[in-house]
Order: C-alpha cells, then sequence, then structure tokens
C-alpha cells in the first residue's frame, strides 16, 4: 500500500482498523484538555476502563465476606491466579502449565537463577548482551558475586559492532561458541529496550541447548508486543513484568515461563513456599513440600490478588484480540510511523536516525543529531509523552490497542514545527 503523511490518509487508516474501538477501551491522561500522544507504553501501559471493576470486586469481596473470600467469593483468592495462566500461554507461546504469576521481575529473575544457574568449577559464566537493562545486569553481578565468582570474569558480554545500533545474531552465536566449555548460562533480553531490536531467540536458544547451556530470555519489552514461541524454541526459562505491554499498572506483578521438562521434581534446586506445594495438600500443613506439577511450584507466597486482579482485566482484551491481529495492527502502526518519520526527515533536512533495526516490536528508537533535550522538552510541552534516553535518543512506542494512525501524522507535525523552531 502506498503509504501518504496527510491527515486524510492517515484517518482512512483509522477508520479501517479492526482494532480502533479498543482506543475507547484504555484511559488516555490529557493535556491541556486533550488527550496526549502517548509513546510509553513500553514503560507503563495505560490503564484500561474494565480494570476497576476487577479491582472493585476483590475490595467489595474482602468487605463482604472477610477471609472466607478466599474460597467463596465469586473468583475465589486461592485460586485466582491460574486464571491468568491460559491467556498467558498464548501471549508467550507455551503450554498452561509452563507459566504462571509471582513476584516481579528482577525477584523473579534471581529465583530462576536459584534452579537454572548451576556454575559448576569451570562452567560458570553468564552470557548476555552488552548494556543489558540495569536491574538485569545487577541481578546478574550479585549473582555471579553470591556465588563466589568476580563478576567481571563471570560476565560475558556480547558487543554491538563499531558503528552499528544493533547486535547481529552470528555474534551471539560466536560467543557462544568460542565459551560453550565455560558457559553455564545464556540470559538476554529478548527485545532490546533501547534500540527496540527483537533478538533472534530461536536460533540463540538452540545455539545455546545443542552445547549443553542453559538459556533464559528477559521478555520485559516482549511480552504482549511480538509473538513467542517459548515452548517451540525449547528455552528453559522467562520472565517478564506485565506493566508495560499489559498494561497491569505500576509495578505489577510478573510472569513466568519453565519449559515443562523440570516440572515436578523434587530434586531440582529452588527456593520454595507454601504456595508450590501440591493445592490438594496445601492446608493440611504437612511438613514435606510436594512441588506442583507445573511452573506453580516455583511459587512461594500466597497470591495477592489485589495485584493480580489488573492484570487479569488487562489480559481479558488479549483474550478477546489475539497476538496476531494485534501484531498484525502493529506492524502497520508502526511502519506509518518510521514513514511519517521518514517524511519529515526530508522535508526539515536529515537530522535524525531511525537506530531500531528491521527486527523489531513497536518500539522506534530515533538518535537525534543536533538536538538534545530541548526538542523532548518542546514535544512534553506540546502533549507528546515519549521517553527519552541520554543523550540523545528519544524511544517512540506506538501501541496498537490505544494509539491511533492519526495520533502518528499529528505527532509528525508537531515534531517539524520543533525542529524548525530552532
Ligand atoms: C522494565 C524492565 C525491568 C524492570 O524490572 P522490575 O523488577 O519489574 O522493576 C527489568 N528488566 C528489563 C529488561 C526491563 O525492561
Amino acid at each position: 500500500m502506498q503509504l501518504e503523511n496527510t491527515l486524510a490518509f492517515s484517518r482512512k487508516m483509522d477508520a479501517e482498523d479492526p482494532l480502533a474501538k479498543y482506543r475507547s477501551e484504555f484511559i488516555i491522561p490529557e493535556h491541556r484538555g486533550k488527550p496526549v500522544i502517548y509513546f510509553t507504553g513500553n514503560s507503563l501501559g495505560l490503564q484500561p476502563r474494565r480494570t476497576e471493576k476487577y479491582v472493585k470486586d476483590i475490595m467489595d469481596d474482602w468487605a463482604n465476606l472477610g477471609v472466607e473470600g478466599h474460597f467463596s467469593a465469586e473468583k475465589p483468592w486461592w485460586d485466582y491466579h491460574e486464571r491468568l495462566a491460559k491467556p498467558l500461554s498464548k501471549i508467550v507461546g507455551a503450554m498452561e502449565e509452563e507459566v504462571t504469576v509471582m513476584n516481579t521481575l528482577t525477584v523473579n529473575l534471581h529465583l530462576l537463577m536459584v534452579s537454572f544457574y548451576r556454575p559448576a568449577r569451570n562452567k560458570f559464566k553468564i552470557l548476555c548482551e552488552e548494556k543489558a537493562f540495569p536491574s538485569d545486569q545487577y541481578m546478574l553481578k550479585s549473582q555471579a558475586r553470591f556465588h563466589g565468582y568476580d563478576p567481571e570474569e563471570a560476565l560475558i558480554e556480547v558487543k554491538k559492532r563499531e558503528g552499528e545500533h544493533h547486535w547481529r545474531t552470528e555474534d551471539f552465536l560466536q560467543a557462544i561458541e568460542e565459551h560453550k566449555d565455560e558457559l553455564a548460562l545464556v540470559l538476554i533480553g529478548g527485545v532490546n529496550y533501547y534500540n527496540g531490536q527483537v533478538m533472534d531467540m530461536e536460533v540463540i536458544t538452540k545455539k545455546a541447548r545443542e552445547n549443553g547451556i542453559m538459556v533464559g530470555w528477559d521478555l520485559a519489552h516482549a511480552a504482549g508486543n511480538i509473538e513467542l514461541k517459548l515452548h517451540d524454541w525449547d528455552v528453559d526459562f522467562a520472565a517478564w513484568c506485565s506493566y508495560k505491554y499489559m498494561n497491569s499498572g505500576p509495578g505489577n506483578l510478573s510472569g513466568v515461563f519453565i519449559n515443562q521438562r523440570y516440572h515436578g521434581k523434587e530434586d531440582i534446586p529452588r527456593f520454595e513456599g507454601w504456595w508450590g506445594t501440591k493445592k490438594e495438600t496445601r492446608f493440611l500443613m504437612k511438613p514435606e513440600f510436594e512441588p506442583m506439577p507445573n511452573a506453580e511450584a516455583w511459587q512461594l507466597s500466597n497470591a495477592p490478588v489485589m495485584s493480580i486482579a489488573p492484570y487479569l482485566a488487562s489480559l481479558t482484551m488479549f483474550e478477546e484480540v489475539g497476538m496476531d491481529s494485534l501484531r498484525e495492527k502493529s506492524k502497520k502502526l508502526t511502519a506509518y510511523l518510521e514513514f511519517v518519520l521518514r517524511a519529515i526527515e526530508e522535508e526539515v533536512g536529515g537530522t535524525f536516525e531511525i537506530i531500531t533495526p528491521e527486527q523489531r516490536g513497536c518500539q522506534l528508537s530515533v538518535l537525534l543529531h543536533g538536538e538534545g533535550k530541548r526538542l523532548f522538552d518542546y514535544l512534553m510541552a506540546e502533549g507528546v509523552l515519549p521517553d527519552w534516553r541520554e543523550p540523545n535518543v528519544i524511544r517512540l512506542a506506538p501501541v496498537p490497542f490505544y494509539n491511533s494512525f492519526e495520533e502518528m501524522y499529528q505527532f509528525g507535525q508537531i515534531l517539524k514545527k520543533g525542529i524548525l523552531q530552532k
């Protein structure tokens, strides 16, 4: 299709968009009485209108039933979290038994390291991408130290090549080949938070597994954004947060994937708690831990339903729409944003560069040559909410659930004015 950088064309795209109606399912913050152009769904997804009721239901059950809510609420609390496994399994491409929700992302990564980072004398290294998300770096380094290794020595960071803005899959494969006898674990962000690159999870996982190395993926920027097939790719474990593309609310729960080959084992190293023991006998309060036959064996505490409720509310929308159609719109919307950016670039002369490679989700990271925070502040003042990363990168994440094609056009006009204003 021939794209056009015009208001009429963007409106036509919205009119033909089968998901356009979902925009009104979200509460969009306002700036001077008009909805903002929200580009930060990769940081905090917007609030679905239906969420409030899910939370209110728990508040009401708690008020009306007290402790009885555990078993006699309409959605009983004791197994409330089970409702999330099915929708989540579709989003990440897993079997229902392989996913559950618990804790928060960094906490889960640490807990998963207990089971899946098992360094032995000469096989103790961890391969990750250079400049991984800071929390992941701290997590990996502290794990290495916890096991008595020097993080400088334990961590192998795969770098981008000189002058390039993205990682090459072959560089990951080569690093695994080179260090295969020393590597205990490969743990990488599935979608890089900075440049928006989708890593080749299938190929990298295969290479690591062929060499007897555990593989985990941090899917914070991937879950709810791109297609995932964790089970088919034979990934060992993965974790993600729910407040970015899955719109569950600030700081909310994390989901985990644990490959079924690790289920039902009593001898696997794992930190355990009562919510991981078999639910049939859980309340008999026995001294023995009998693991749940699925990913739930890794659960520790009773489920925080007040936090799970918004996650469930949001997942009902993913159930209605499905990842395929969400992704289809996402590709179109991001392609249109890219088209608009290129058109503006041409009109004003080359001032920016899209550093996100073609393997991408919805995010575009834009390097602003000769521009700085001034342009970002201007955009904020004009009711655009992008994300700013030092020294001069703006990240724009048009989210297929609530961003429109017209917003991409409007953003282009605002941006052009801002650049010409200098
Ligand atoms: C957002 C994000 C986190 C955040 O972790 P929390 O424990 O939820 O605060 C961690 N890792 C990556 C890669 C992220 O993108």
